[in-house]
């Protein structure tokens, strides 16, 4: 078995997730006692939070690639990035590392590929949402039209992640307006949406919609789990 990295603590909820989620798989893979062999490296969130607002991603990178040499040379085989927004910095990572990355937006959109999903919506951070690094690879890459949430809905999808979620906070009016800008996705021609933050399933899940869902997290943690299995 392959030792999965995992740059974790964006948030923390998050990569408790993620733990979780490679330590079952391998279980169910494998049966008796087994779990996931991991090296992870969890960064302090709220030193990443204020370079994001503060629109110097160069310096997360610094702080992410560190981290991520540590991971390296910890024994990792492969490295996951437990964030969405920060595979913004993923080429300047893996710039300073000789280990592969597992990129979520290739592993999600293979995913949608494979079901045949013409059209998504995304949920996200802002960045997420309105940059480019995320939703070109998948629309660019794959082929699929990826469209985002209208202006003052990125704002609240935007607010409770980062001022719910990554807290640790779950709130009911919150998922109720998660479910309003799923539906509005929907009716705008989304065939599925992705959660394209890896706190959100936290708040939302498959039974609460008829909109297929596709949760980063687990999908990224799935294909970890079949990577570090395979030879
Ligand atoms: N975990 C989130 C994501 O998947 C947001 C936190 C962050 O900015 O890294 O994008």
């Amino acid at each position: 078995m392959k030792t999965i990295g995992m740059l974790g603590g964006m948030s923390w909820e998050s990569t408790a997730s993620y733990y979780k989620a490679l330590n079952e798989g391998v279980k169910s893979a494998l049966g008796g006692l087994h779990s996931a062999k991991i090296c992870m490296v969890s960064v302090d969130f709220e030193e990443i939070e204020k370079l994001q607002h503060a629109d110097d991603w160069d310096s997360t990178a610094v702080i992410l690639a560190q981290a991520a040499k540590s991971i390296e040379d910890g024994g990792a085989d492969f490295l996951l990035i437990c964030t969405n927004t920060m595979h913004k910095v993923a080429d300047q990572i893996e710039e300073k590392i000789s280990i592969p990355i597992l990129h979520i937006a290739d592993a999600t959109a293979e995913r949608l590929c494979a079901d045949d999903i013409g059209c998504v919506g995304l949920l996200g951070t802002r960045f997420t949402m309105e940059q480019d690094f995320y939703k070109n690879r998948i629309s660019e890459s794959y082929g699929i039209e990826v469209i985002v949430p209208h202006e003052t809905e990125r704002e609240d999808v935007h607010r409770v992640i980062y001022k719910e979620l990554c807290m640790g906070t779950i709130n009911q009016q919150s998922r109720e307006r998660y479910l309003d800008i799923i539906e509005s996705l929907r009716e705008r021609g989304a065939d599925a949406v992705i959660l394209g933050c890896t706190e959100i399933a936290l708040l939302v899940q498959q039974d609460h919609t008829s909109v297929p869902l596709y949760d980063t997290t687990t999908i990224h943690a799935e294909q970890a789990v079949s990577l570090a299995l395979s030879n």
